[in-house]
């Protein structure tokens, strides 16, 4: 079912059994399989699935892609009930940002000031303002989300630890396509040989992180092996390339714990994300 306002949810999910689990899956819609991965994977665990569909104006800076992100509705309708989602959470600008809407959240410090928090400075607020109010609106027992956004996932359970929300956050790993690209609806504004040359960077990731493997604890030697890769592709252009704490965030030097090569590389108009674990050897 497909419901656009936050009322007609409320009483929805209000009808049903007290004891039932919700899962949640916020995404912006324009659905690939990294996003079915995710509401499989809330199928499986709850009784209930809601799947929201909103593409969130607040994370957008001005001179951002919010008039062109990609977005087909009906599609993702269909995909959507197909992966098990039973209820489409489709809401409008106005019904989301009302009129004198004043209220945001925003997670300060570091987590949300490195990486992409540096390019796009105001776009984590967006997101955790959005999710907070999904959050209350659903009242989900688990929240699915994908770790292809290894900073949104940190700054929304850190959200969710300060907050004292009691929703389990569920971390989903990356979907790729054959070639190991990380799927992403912002991959639909890549050329032929934009895409060709995106595949350096889950190549790169993957080499850097064998040459951990191998011994290789030094990130500013991973960095340059990672940025040397990339820059010769002559149509990437770095954003950042970092190595940083799991759950800080915070940048390291020397790699001895639970660690993320993270990284953001603009192929033309798109700024594609990607990153790697590097657990504890
Ligand atoms: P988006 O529609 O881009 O806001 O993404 C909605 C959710 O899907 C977020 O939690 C993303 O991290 C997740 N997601 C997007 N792409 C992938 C992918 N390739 N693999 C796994 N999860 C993903």
């Amino acid at each position: 079912m497909i419901i656009s306002k936050v009322a007609d949810l409320r009483q929805e999910l209000k009808s049903k059994d007290p004891g039932a689990k919700v899962g949640l899956v916020p995404t912006m819609g324009y659905l690939h399989r990294g996003h079915l991965s995710l509401i499989e994977r809330a199928r499986a665990e709850n009784d209930i699935v809601v799947l929201s569909i909103f593409v969130n104006p607040t994370q957008f800076a001005p001179n951002e892609d919010f008039d062109s992100y990609p977005r087909d509705l009906e599609k993702d309708c269909k995909l959507a009930y197909q992966s098990g989602a039973n209820y489409i959470f489709a809401p409008s600008d106005k019904e989301m940002y009302g009129a004198n809407y004043s209220t945001y959240v925003n997670v300060d410090g570091n987590i949300s000031r490195g990486l992409c928090g540096k390019s796009r400075p105001n776009h984590f607020r967006g997101v955790t303002t959005i999710v907070s109010k999904l959050f209350n609106i659903v009242n989900p027992s688990n929240a699915y989300f994908g770790m292809k956004d290894a900073q949104q996932l940190s700054i929304i359970n850190r959200m969710v630890k300060d907050l004292n929300y009691n929703i389990n956050i569920v971390p989903c790993p990356i979907v790729r396509d054959e070639n190991g690209l990380a799927l992403s609806s912002r991959n639909a504004y890549l050329t032929d040989e934009a895409k060709k040359q995106a595949l350096i960077l889950s190549r790169s990731l993957k080499e850097a992180k064998t040459l951990y493997l191998e011994g290789e604890n030094n990130a500013q030697e991973l960095k340059r092996y990672i940025r040397g890769k990339i820059n010769s592709m002559s149509l990437a252009k770095i954003d950042y390339v970092e190595i940083v704490d799991q759950e800080t965030l915070e940048n390291i030097d020397y790699i001895n714990r639970p660690s993320i090569i993270a990284l953001a590389v603009y192929f033309g108009k798109s700024r594609l994300l990607d990153n790697i674990v590097l657990e504890d050897k």
